[in-house]
């Protein structure tokens, strides 16, 4: 027998009134609304009935649907669940042995997590989800869980777990909405249960091998529901709280890799990475150049030639420019300037400062005969010979190489003539605000009563481009649903990488995570890090098909959190990384970490990674000394101001002492009191 493609849903309604008079019920057509509205495709919600409030009732209809040979699927209880006397469905179901907690991964119907009231169990293959009395708490509750029911029936009808659950425990844990460690011994208990449960049904029911999901569990969206309200949101963040060297792993392998671009030899590619070897299409001096100004000679180191000591005939003059240049005998000398090219012949040059004038033309206006005061001059003295800065066809920059802003590197490509060169495309970064409270920072006038002036946008924006790439201001999202999706579509058409901030906090109306997931079809990295500031900082990647090809790539997105010191410290410590990584740039990424000494006692969180803000100085004794910035408060932006370096300040309880060594990401010059 094949696998039922469909899934049998029956809706209990308890209600003394609708029992009486089922014309007055309005909760079945209310949840078969939802059923085929939002998953008409798997469900059928065909089998009904009204009882009314009474455990013998409740208890009879359920055993009917679940204990047959072949049991329903899903039933939706609506009413009974309340505080009334009669408000018995809870309890039938716990004598009937299901009362489950949704969040046991005993029962791995772990997306329930969000039902906290509600009761939901497995009475045989059957899932038992109770709903609120009221249609229209019923239609909400059913359509917050729904798109989640599916794999829940899956569990319940004992379909094989392995296949089930190839996102692995931590998959399962975020399903759950559990912690990482709480639930990893768990998990392979449960596993051993479901093994013996598929067995002990195999025999009764052979070849029915239940429903299958469609989708695979890490594909599920884990964010919060936004249409499903407050009541229904998530009361702890179902992401696990990963290290920060672990969330930077995740940046470094989902970022997107660099792409490569010809580019002529202009400022433009002052910070680019060459993405191949350069090689010299031209020699540094391309010809015989004076190094000093004085006289081109024939000088020899051979005891026959003439000494250079003595008068000599100012035969010709070469200045620096282009043009041809006489041809130079022995006993002669030409004048020539600084990088002038020497005359055919020549061997050396003396300096102006080691001869004489001895004779002038007829006019006084040109040089007749000088005399040289040494005769110490070797043959190539004062010459830059051809190529002895550069040779022709020599590698002169190699793939990888950066092209910093001091202008070394420049400098180079530019004197061997090069025209074009293959780097990688740097990337266009995005700075979008959230939040309907966040108002353009340049407002004139009063605030109004939970306004909030945007300092984040104008700080990300000069971070960005601080750090030496391309920023375009998106301006400010509201928080709904809608306005950020539409938002986020038109960025990631328009820039390679987005950054946006706010909305991530557990609120409902934080839409970051949902809109990432639920609308825009993205996969979110991690949602939650262990570091202070900056729990909730969300890493994603979107697909996105660009207007000028057909090929989806994917692009990332980081949604930092809203406290403008906390949206700062995560911008350095994981967007950084990330656009050192598509601008080509070779590991370790990130900033530069040095040893800093403690100039007063800091406090440690007991918990979680600190990235406390300070000022780092160089000092006489060759060592850097770091100072707070003051008060850390993720809220307070002037946490940052003067501020040079993140310390990074290890999770354990107590201080450090005044003069301990600890370890600092700068991120701007080191101060010197040399
Ligand atoms: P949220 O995560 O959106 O709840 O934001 C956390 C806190 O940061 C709230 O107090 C917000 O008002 C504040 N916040 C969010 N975005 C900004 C911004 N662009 N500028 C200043 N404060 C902000
Ligand atoms: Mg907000």
């Amino acid at each position: 027998m094949s696998a039922p493609s469909r899934l049998r849903a029956a809706i209990l309604i308890i209600s003394e009134t609708a029992n009486k008079d089922p014309t007055t019920d309005k909760g079945i057509a209310a949840l078969q609304e939802v059923f085929s509205r939002i998953a008409g495709d798997r469900w059928d919600a065909n089998e009904t009935r009204i009882v009314p409030d009474n455990a013998h009732d409740i208890q009879s209809s359920i055993k009917g649907w679940c204990d047959g040979t072949d049991p329903i699927n899903l039933i939706a209880t609506s009413g009974g669940t309340g505080f009334a006397q009669k408000d018995v469905t809870p309890e039938p179901s716990l004598m009937l042995g299901i009362r489950h907690a949704m969040l046991s991964t005993s029962l791995k119907v772990t997306p329930f997590a969000m039902m906290a009231r509600p009761v939901a169990g497995v009475r045989n293959k059957t899932l038992i989800v109770t709903l609120p009395g009221s249609p229209k708490g019923a239609k909400e509750n059913l359509e917050a869980i729904l798109p989640q029911l599916a794999h829940a029936c899956q569990q319940a009808a004992g379909a094989d777990s392995r296949s089930l659950h190839v996102g692995g425990t931590q998959q399962l844990e975020r399903e759950a909405g559990l912690k990482a460690q709480s639930t990893v011994q768990d998990t392979s208990k449960h596993q051993h249960h479901h093994h013996s449960h598929n067995r002990s049904h195999g025999h009764g029911h052979s070849g029915h091998t239940g429903p299958k999901a469609h989708t695979k569990p890490e594909d599920r969206s884990v964010s919060n529901d936004p249409n499903a309200g407050p009541t229904q949101r998530y009361r702890e963040s179902p992401y696990p709280m990963l290290a920060v060297e672990e969330a930077l792993k995740l940046i470094a392998e989902h970022t997107p890799d660099p792409t490569i671009l010809r580019s002529a030899v202009n400022e433009s590619i002052v910070g680019c990475v060459l993405a191949e070897d350069v090689t010299a299409r031209e020699s540094v001096p391309a010809f015989r150049a004076s190094i000093v100004d004085g006289y081109a000679i024939v000088a020899s180191n051979h005891p026959l030639v003439p000494s250079t000591k003595g008068l000599f005939p100012v035969t010709g003059i070469s200045h620096a420019q282009a043009g041809e240049v006489a041809k130079l005998g022995t006993g002669e000398v030409a004048r020539i300037t600084t990088g002038a090219p020497l005359p055919p012949g020549a061997t050396a040059v003396v300096m102006v400062e080691d001869t004489v004038l001895r004779s002038m033309t007829e006019d006084g206006k040109e040089e007749d005969e000088i005399e040289i005061l040494t005769d110490a001059i070797k043959e190539g003295e004062n010459v830059r010979e051809v190529g002895s800065d550069v040779r022709a066809g020599d590698v002169v920059m190699r793939k990888g190489e950066g092209m910093t802003a001091v202008g070394g590197e420049f400098g180079l490509l530019a004197s061997v003539g090069t025209q074009e060169i293959s780097v990688y495309k740097q990337p266009v970064v995005g700075v979008l605000s959230t939040g309907d409270e966040i108002i353009p920072h340049d407002r004139s006038g009063d605030l109004k009563l939970g306004e909030v002036r945007d300092t984040n946008r104008p700080t990300l924006l000069t971070a960005v481009r601080g750090s030496g790439f391309e920023a375009v201001d998106l301006g400010i999202a509201s928080d709904k649903p809608g306005a950020l999706e539409t938002a986020l579509r038109d960025a990631l058409r328009t820039v390679d990488i987005v950054i946006t901030s706010g909305g991530v906090s557990m609120g409902e109306l934080d839409l970051l995570k949902p809109t990432i997931e639920r609308s825009l079809g993205g996969t979110i990295h991690f949602g939650r890090v262990s570091m202070k500031p900056g729990k909730p900082t969300t890493f994603a990647t979107v697909p996105v098909k660009p207007n000028d090809s057909s090929d989806r790539k994917r692009k990332a997105i980081f949604s930092l959190p809203g406290n403008p010191a906390s949206a700062v410290v995560t911008y350095q410590l994981f967007v950084l990384p990330a656009l050192q990584k598509m601008a080509g740039f070779s590991p370790p990424w990130g900033l530069p970490k040095v040893k800093v000494v403690l100039e007063h006692e800091v406090r440690m969180d007991p918990k979680r990674a600190e990235y406390h803000r300070a000022v780092v100085e160089a000092k006489e004794d060759g060592l850097l000394y770091a100072t707070s910035t003051g008060f850390q408060r993720s809220s307070r932006i002037g946490s940052f101001k003067g501020a040079n370096a993140l310390l990074c300040l290890p999770p354990r309880p107590g201080t450090l002492a005044r003069g301990e060594k600890v370890d600092a990401l700068l991120m701007g010059k080191i101060i010197s009191a040399l």
